[in-house]
């Protein structure tokens, strides 16, 4: 028997490596949820002028990335989605698919809900999800209270944050690591890795 609770990863995941793997696996401990939907972002309406790698390479990588964990799925809902992609039509799609009393945990980076106040009907999300904020160790973890401290006080909203030690592996290094030829064996699923170096990504 389920516990009705849902986590929704929500990422660029260009690439997905152990610091999201570790970050999905800890919230679905710590919040006792029935699994964890990884969701690589559409048309992010921040990433427009950032070269990202196409949906399918994105989406490719998480389902090898995620293969031995019965918790973890892989949602296409953001990358089918036509134009600018908001997490708010995400989560308004997942209560179409799911039984309304199910609580959603919305599972991203505490830098993306920094500026959470930027993306389109925060008031509605807040509403819809409960918010789980991963931080890396170092972080100004000061900085990221009293953004949640403002967001709770406006919203009366619930935002979970969490310390998550692999998250000292980023996405940026991994890309900057290829495209100079140093080793990223170790920082992600071997099997991501390979498909990397097939497809020629980052380069
Ligand atoms: P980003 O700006 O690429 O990443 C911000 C930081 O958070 C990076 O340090 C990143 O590290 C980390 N991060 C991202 N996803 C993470 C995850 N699932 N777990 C742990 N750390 C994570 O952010 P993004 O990936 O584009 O966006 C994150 C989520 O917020 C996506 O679902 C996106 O659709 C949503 N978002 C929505 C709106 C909107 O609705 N208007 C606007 C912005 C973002 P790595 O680079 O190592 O991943």
């Amino acid at each position: 028997m389920g516990t009705g609770k849902i986590g929704i990863m929500g990422g660029t995941f260009d690439p997905i490596h152990y610091g999201h793997l570790v970050t999905a696996e800890a919230a679905r401990e710590k919040f006792c949820l029935d699994k964890v939907v990884f969701v690589p972002s559409g048309n992010p309406p921040h990433k427009k002028d950032k070269p990202i790698s196409p949906g399918m390479d994105r989406a490719n990588m998480t389902v090898l990335a995620i293969a031995n964990n019965p918790y973890f799925e892989v949602s296409d809902i953001e990358l089918k989605r036509e134009g600018c992609t908001y997490t708010v039509d995400t989560l308004k799609g997942f209560i179409k698919i799911y039984d309304e009393d199910v609580q959603f945990y919305f599972i991203t980076g505490a830098d993306a809900v920094m500026e959470i106040f930027t993306w389109k009907d925060v008031s509605t999300i807040l509403k819809l999800c409960r918010i789980v904020s991963a931080y890396r160790p170092g972080s100004d973890i000061n900085k990221f209270k009293s953004m949640v401290d403002e967001l709770e006080r406006v919203y009366r909203s619930n935002i979970h944050m969490i310390e998550v030690p692999a998250l000292a592996i980023s996405s940026t290094e991994i890309r900057r690591r290829v495209r100079e030829g140093i080793t990223i064996k170790y920082l992600l699923p071997e099997k991501v890795e390979d498909y990397i170096l097939k497809k020629g990504l980052y380069r």
